[in-house]
């Protein structure tokens, strides 16, 4: 299902995000740093998290450069993290900035193409603790924070083939059809509360992981990880109040 917006049209209100605190997580690179820097150019302070730490500097600084709200550096490799470092996170976040109004589940890895019967054991295990275990156990951990939100947003990035599985995608499809169902279930365990909880599938688009999946395909024929951002400022902003449990895709327009 499309975003209920004209996507074409859909301006997001220069303060949208004023007063929020929004977590990103592989806010260094791709899709996640857009949206990084589009929420906190919307008055959101960002918390970004990933495993490279000298990506997340260059984000910060980008954001203060454009006179963003100061960024908070999370710091995680969600391949091997634990309770633990998510709880640690709940306690920064409770400490630094006291409040949570969201969260962008963004951070993935394709793993390798390849069918299930050769699937390696340990490639396996790494994207699903990447893309599945760790949204589940970071929205766990910090839903205390979020349901004191006047109005919370869970968004979790899925894919095509998170709705119907492709041969040789593996673990990535498998991974993001869990990823639905967390949506979903979450969705539907917490109806009526402040926090919705949504899929969005951002399309093929122009980063590093597109181009790793698609080797033989001309970049310049897909939209940048900017172009698609009135997606991600609508659905983590308070014009989406009332959508929740939805498994929405990046509307395909012509690109400039
Ligand atoms: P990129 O590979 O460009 O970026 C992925 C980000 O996730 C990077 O910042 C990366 O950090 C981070 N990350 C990867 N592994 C870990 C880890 N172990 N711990 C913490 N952070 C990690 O991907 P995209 O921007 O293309 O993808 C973003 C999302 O969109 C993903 O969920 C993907 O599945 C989805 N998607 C993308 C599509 C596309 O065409 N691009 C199409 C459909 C869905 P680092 O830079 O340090 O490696």
């Amino acid at each position: 299902m499309y975003l209920p917006i004209d996507f074409t049209t859909y301006q997001a209100a220069p303060k949208l995000l004023e007063n929020r605190v929004v977590l990103v997580t592989g806010a260094g690179d791709g899709i996640g740093r857009a949206a990084a820097l589009a929420y906190a150019k919307h008055g959101a302070i960002v918390l970004l998290l990933g495993r490279t730490l000298s990506k997340l500097e260059a984000v910060y600084d980008e954001i203060e450069r454009q006179g963003g709200a100061q960024p908070a550096l999370l710091p995680l490799n969600l391949a091997n993290a634990k309770l633990d470092d998510y709880l640690s996170i709940l306690r920064t976040i409770e400490t630094k900035v006291g409040r949570l109004d969201g969260i962008l589940h963004n951070a993935a890895i394709l793993g390798s193409m390849s069918s299930l019967e050769d699937y390696d054991p340990e490639i396996w295990d790494e994207v699903m603790n990447v893309n599945l275990r760790a949204p589940l156990r970071l929205t766990q951990a910090l839903l205390p924070l979020l349901s004191q939100s006047p109005d919370a947003s869970v968004i979790f990035t899925t894919s095509s083939v998170g709705r119907r599985v492709r041969p040789m995608w593996g673990a990535y499809a498998i991974s993001k059809q869990g990823v639905e169902g967390l949506s979903s279930l979450f969705a539907e365990e917490l109806a009526g509360s402040n926090i919705r909880f949504n899929c969005l599938n951002p399309g093929g688009t122009r980063t590093q992981m597109r181009a790793s999946a698609f080797p033989n395909e001309n970049p310049e024929n897909l939209p940048k990880p900017e172009n698609i951002m009135p997606a991600y400022l609508y659905l983590m902003g308070g014009d989406s109040q009332g959508i929740t449990g939805q498994s929405l895709d990046v509307p395909r327009v012509e690109w400039a």
